[in-house]
């Protein structure tokens, strides 16, 4: 790609203002879990019910990581993951919008190079 059409596209593009909202963003996926405590007379373990736990699954160069999430950052991660789905397609729709704007100078040059010779 040229850089002016480059330069033109980054000016124009919607994507940057939409990328700005989408912060904070990741990949990754949340899950609730109960797990059992190492007290040893635990009464909600006893009863069955264990401990309500929020876990991050997320992978870091091909490895998969699993963190304990204090509950009160929950909503902030699910909002995060929320964005990273936007997020990823809109980097999806980025190769096809490049391509149309190329298109699209192209043939405005093209049209305006035919008016110039016709006149
Ligand atoms: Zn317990």
């Amino acid at each position: 790609m040229r850089k002016e059409l480059l330069s033109t596209f980054v000016a124009d593009s919607r994507f940057e203002r939409q990328i700005k909202g989408l912060w904070p963003a990741l990949k990754g996926s949340l899950a609730k879990i109960n797990k059992p405590c190492i007290r040893k007379y635990c009464a909600a373990c006893q009863r069955g019910d264990k401990h309500p736990a929020w876990i991050l699954t997320a992978a870091q160069k091909g490895r998969r990581r699993c963190l304990y999430v204090p509950e009160e950052l929950v909503p902030t991660l699910q909002q995060a993951i929320q964005n990273g789905r936007k997020l990823e397609s809109l980097l999806c729709a980025v190769g096809p919008a490049i391509i149309k704007a190329y298109r699209s100078q192209r043939d405005r040059q093209k049209n305006a190079k035919n008016f110039a010779s016709k006149s």
